[in-house]
């Protein structure tokens, strides 16, 4: 028996009377790399409908989307933010874990309060979001003040508000561990209009300095669709962009020693759309958008709905932040990544999702159903300590900023 072994031995001995909710639980699901892809104007029911019975079989398959079904988890019926079906506040939601607006008869503290679609060149989501919280705590912090290294993607210059609020200007202190400064984005990108060259360039960089997080946003479902509708042949051909996209990102994890069993791919969509472009926030095909997890160990081909103990399928619904029966959110992804890099939740984040995770073969008869988040983060922070870091390297600290 190796010591690494005997360690998660320990480990599990010891959360087995620490754990709230007193289950042994193995290290199933954590990783070392999330990409956390967000494909704006992915609607949800069309996805499936495409992906389940491809239009046009000889030329338009989703072989990248099957992929993601049939070996991780997955839901078509994940939500939107409650309160708007656009770009800009639905990623910062994303990133934060945070709603749009304040729902009602909540704290005021709850929202990020960023609900313009079009930034101003100086905007950050913490001037000129909600005024009673003074900074909003993302993704990139949590990720940047553990000391693992982040990317930011898009292909959308209007999600540089995203890039400026947690820039060396805008970002926090680095309290935690080690300064690591208070620029959380080591390497970012934007560019307006196409994802090819992004994901071209993320594949190369990720080759040469793997990067522990990397948030990515591919545009082409949206403005395919506000040219065109969503439910027509140049749609389902924006979605196969999108296919081969993923496929590009695929071969990437498949070939690389480091990155390969040890990165899961979390992707979802912004908003659908089909009903006034995609503004109307009441409308099912704007509000509708998919969740995929692929690459945690989770049950291949399994609904996310069954493997959550929080989280309950909304059918054709909208339910509001206040409803006992929350849905899977493309908020809820931020905490998602965090969980499976081992990290805390993010401060302030009201979006945090529990994942009951399946017990390894012969590990005897625990159910594993009811687990807290609380719970699943804590061992996960335990466990971490047993497992390979890439943290940064010294070129990883030079942030690297494109926009065109
Ligand atoms: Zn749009």
């Amino acid at each position: 028996m190796n010591s690494d072994r005997s360690f998660h031995l320990l480990v599990r001995a010891a959360l087995f009377s620490l754990c709230c909710a007193a289950f042994a639980v193995p290290a199933r699901g954590e990783v070392d790399f999330v990409v956390h892809i967000s494909v704006d104007g992915l609607r949800g029911d069309v996805l499936q409908n495409i992906v389940a019975n491809p239009p046009m079989p000889a030329s338009t398959t989703y072989p990248s989307f099957r992929r993601l079904q049939t070996e991780g988890a997955f839901t078509y019926h994940a939500r939107s933010d409650y309160f708007y079906t656009e770009t800009v506040p639905n990623h910062i939601s994303m990133i934060t874990g945070r709603p749009t607006d304040q729902p009602a008869g909540q704290p005021n503290t709850v929202h990020h309060g960023y609900t313009s679609n079009f930034p101003g060149a100086s905007h950050t989501i913490h001037a000129n979001g909600n005024p009673a919280v003074a900074y909003k705590a993302s993704t990139f912090d949590v990720v940047h003040d553990h000391g693992l290294s982040t990317n930011l993607y898009t292909s959308k210059t209007r999600l540089s508000i995203l890039d400026r609020s947690y820039d060396a200007t805008n970002g926090a202190l680095d309290t935690i561990g080690a300064d690591n400064g208070r620029d959380k984005i080591d390497n970012a990108q934007l560019v307006d209009g196409t994802s090819a060259n992004i994901v071209t360039n993320f594949v190369a960089s990720m080759t040469a300095t793997p990067r522990n997080y990397t948030f990515l946003h591919l545009v082409e479902p949206d403005t395919t669709g506000h040219a065109n509708g969503w439910t027509n042949q140049a749609w389902y051909d924006s979605v196969k962009t999108i296919d081969d996209r993923l496929a590009q990102i695929f071969s990437l994890v498949d070939d690389s020693p480091v990155l390969r069993g040890h990165t899961a791919i979390v992707l979802t969509g912004d908003h659908g759309g089909g009903v006034n472009i995609h503004v109307t926030p009441t409308a099912y095909e704007n509000y509708n958008v998919p969740l995929f997890v692929w690459g945690a160990d989770l049950p291949a081909g399994a609904d996310l709905y069954e493997l959550s103990p929080n989280r309950f399928d909304p059918g054709l619904g909208r339910p509001d932040y206040n409803s006992p029966q929350q849905p899977w959110r493309n908020g809820d992804t931020a905490n998602l990544s965090m969980m499976l890099l081992g990290l805390p939740p993010i401060p302030g984040s009201t979006m945090q999702p529990a994942l009951a995770l399946v017990p390894e073969p012969g590990s005897a008869l625990l159910a594993l159903v009811g687990i807290a988040a609380c719970g699943v983060i804590a061992r996960r922070r335990l466990l971490r300590a047993a497992r390979p870091r890439y943290p940064r390297s010294s070129a990883v600290r030079v942030p690297t900023r494109t926009v065109g």
